[in-house]
Parts: structure tokens; sequence; C-alpha cells
């Protein structure tokens, strides 16, 4: 009996005429994240994905929690193939499922009947099979309300799959279909989740990191790239720039009026970033502010990092309360790493009265006190360090 992979296409099947584009992006990702475990095939037909072991021994067992966390699919569950004829169903069900059966008192069976030429209509499916297995377990209750196992059987083009419930995957869409944007990672809890939503949307991402050497230290950066790390599970392997950055923010500490020293250093990183963005082909920034979280991530004081630079800054936190991202980032996996305690730059020189309805004009009026800020800038971006994160390789920290 030989196990496969069924995955089940989400919102890009409401996709028209650009549907086929989504369905090649996300094969393609599929592939990616299987190829080290060895040769699968990757088939797309009726808005499901056939994910087939190509040799004996392959780890079915990663090959399907690799899959799960793949966006673009909003179902996944493992099943056999087997013949269209009716008995050959029947075996197929009692071999591969009977020792699940066996632990529980309820059952129910739901057919899904794709091939419309099949003899059997879909009630009848369920009813025969349900038959079938019961004379095989008759301790077992059929309930189709809350049955504890449910067995389903899908009657496709060229063959049936039997199996059990479908679980739960990533949903959102394939990594790569949306665009390419740069998302600015700090060690805090946001923009981990921040990357991993607009991910979902289908970007293709790379990060960026400020670090401020000596009041950031090294195990600050390694953290960073952990988090790169546990990210990767989702997006992909991916570069992180890290930017060296003591020197523009000493200069803002020793140039600017202190309580508009906050905006004025997110203004800075904001235009560097989008420096690394436009010579890497990234189209966004990304960053993990919310509104009204700290002084910094106020209306005025967003608008006036807004004004800093050209590209679209997309913020996916921005309505959502600490809670919810907590939860999120527990789900994704990237919380514990998270709350490691480590120094941020964005956290030193903090004033102790930022100004929180900042005014471009004064911002701006700042910044010309401030003449070679442009300069230092310039050469904090061309100088940034560049880190290749594979999947699945965390560097201890
Ligand atoms: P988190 O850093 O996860 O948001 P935080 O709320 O402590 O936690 P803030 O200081 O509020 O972070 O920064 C807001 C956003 O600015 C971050 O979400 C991140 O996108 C960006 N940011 C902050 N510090 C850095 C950094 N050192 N390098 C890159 N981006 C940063
Ligand atoms: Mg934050």
């Amino acid at each position: 009996m030989k196990e496969i992979i069924l995955a089940y296409q989400g919102e890009m099947t409401l996709k028209g005429l650009n549907r086929g584009r989504f369905e090649a992006g996300l094969a393609k990702n599929i592939r990616r994240r299987l190829e080290d475990l060895g040769p699968f095939t990757v088939r797309s037909a009726q808005s499901t994905l056939f994910i087939e072991p190509q040799a004996e021994d392959l780890d079915m067992d990663e090959a399907f929690r690799r899959v799960s966390r793949v966006f673009g699919l909003v179902k996944i569950s493992r099943a056999v193939c087997c013949d269209k004829d009716f008995s050959a169903i029947c075996e197929t069900a009692e071999a591969y499922l009977g020792p699940r059966l066996r632990g529980v008192r309820t059952f129910k069976v739901e057919a899904k009947r794709a091939d419309k030429k099949y003899p059997m209509k879909s009630p009848e499916i369920c009813r025969e099979l349900g038959a079938c297995l019961l004379t095989r377990h008759p301790y077992l209750r059929v309930d189709v309300h809350a049955p504890q196992l449910e067995i389903m059987v899908e009657i496709r083009d060229h063959a049936a799959y039997v199996h059990g419930p479908k679980e739960a995957a990533a949903g959102g869409l394939p990594v790569g279909t949306s665009g390419r944007a740069l998302n600015l990672l700090s060690g805090g809890i946001d923009s981990p989740v921040a990357a991993y939503c607009m991910a979902r949307r289908g970007l293709a991402l790379h990060h960026i990191h400020f670090a401020s050497p000596p009041y950031t230290s090294l195990r600050a950066k390694l953290k960073v790239q952990a988090l790169a790390c546990e990210l990767s599970e989702f997006i992909g392997d991916c570069m992180l720039f890290v930017v060296p950055y003591t020197k523009p923010q000493e200069y803002i500490r020793d140039h600017a009026p202190a309580p508009l020293f906050t905006v004025l250093m997110r203004r800075s990183m904001l235009r560097i970033a989008g420096r690394v963005a436009a010579k890497t082909g990234m189209e966004a920034l990304i960053t993990g502010e919310s509104l009204a979280q700290v002084a910094s991530q106020t209306m005025a004081a967003l608008a006036c990092t807004d004004a800093a630079q050209d590209l679209p800054v997309l913020r996916p936190l921005i309505g959502m309360d600490k809670s919810e991202i907590v939860a999120i980032a527990r789900r994704i996996g990237t919380f514990e790493t998270s709350i490691e305690p480590y120094e941020d730059c964005c956290t030193i020189f903090t004033p102790p009265h930022p100004k929180t309805r900042p005014a471009l004009a004064e911002i701006e009026a700042a910044e010309a006190a401030m003449p070679e800020l442009a300069a230092l800038e310039k050469t904090a971006a061309e100088t940034v360090e560049k880190i290749f994160v594979p999947i699945g390789q965390e560097p201890d920290f």
C-alpha cells in the first residue's frame, strides 16, 4: 500500500485567468521544500495537489509536516490510492484504516465524487462502504454528527483515494505570487509575526536588521538569525541583511532634539532599508508596527516615518492587540526565541519623553541640521552584511 499526500488549494481556486500561475508557484514551493527528503512528484488536478513519493522509505511524517506549512493550501491529508472498483475501495479502506477503526467506537464515511461518471452516487458509496466496514468491526456504530473517526473516499478521474480526516494547512497564497518585499526584523515579538502575515499573502521576502555594536551584542544578531531561520519554514530560504547602524545612530543622538530622536531614527532606518530594497529588487518594506503601541507608532509618528522614503510600507499588525500578536507568535514557533533578553538598537538611547505628535516640518528641520546623516546612511547601506539563512539550520546563541 503506497501512501501519498493530498493537498487542497485554498483561496487561489478563486483566481480566474491567473490561476495557472498560482498553481505553478505552489507546486514549485512544495517541490523545493521536499527536495532534500528524496524523490517526490507533485501534480496538480481538480484543485488538489497529488504529492507522491517515488522511492521506498521516504520520511512521510516529515514530508507531511513540511507541506502543512506551505502557504496556498487549506487542508491536507495522507491517503492511499486504489483502483476505482468498489471492492478494491473496501479492501483498501480496511487495510489502511482498519487499525484506527479498532481504536474508536463511532465512525462515518464521507464520499466525494469528482468523477461524475462513476456508477455509484456519493450517498450510496457512504452507505455501502460503511456497511462493509461494520461487518469487519461489529463493535462500531455510525455517528454522522460527531464521529470519532471520519473515513473519506474521493473518486477522482484516474483512481480512488481513501483517507482519514483532513487536517488544517497553512492557508494564504503561495509565497512569491504577490511580489517581493524586505522585512524589518528586530529581535522582538512583532516583526517575525509581520513577516509571517505578509508571506502568507504570497509575498516572497528577505529580512533586514539594524545592529549597533557595541551597544548591541553578537548574541542579539544571532537571535535575529535564529528568528529568520524559524520563519524560513514558512517562507523558504532567504537573506538576512545586517546593517552596521552604530554611526548614524550615534550621530542622531548627538545632533537632534531628544524628544524627536526615535522618529528621526526610524526615518533613517526606513531610508536605509529603502536603499537596500531598491538594490535587491524588493517592491515594499514590512514592519511590525501596531497603532499606538509605543510613541513612535502614533498616527503622527507613522506619517512622519512614511514620508522618509518612497516604497510602500506594509504594516500587517497595525490593527492587532499585543495578545493577538503573541498568540500568532506562539502558534508559528517564534515566541520563545523573541522573548530571549537581548538589547535591540531601537531600545538604546531612547529619550525619557519622546514626542507623540511630531510634525513633519519640525522633523525635516531637525534633519536639515544634520548635514552628515545622509552620507552615514549611504555608507551603512553599502556595507551591509549579507547572511544566507537556509531552512532548518538554526544558529545557537
Ligand atoms: P518588535 O521589534 O518585534 O516589533 P517592538 O515592538 O519592541 O518589537 P519596536 O521598537 O516597536 O519593536 O519597532 C517597531 C518595528 O520596527 C519592528 O516591528 C520592526 O519591524 C522594526 N525594527 C525595530 N528595531 C529593528 C531593528 N533593530 N532592525 C530592523 N527592524 C527593526
Ligand atoms: Mg512593536
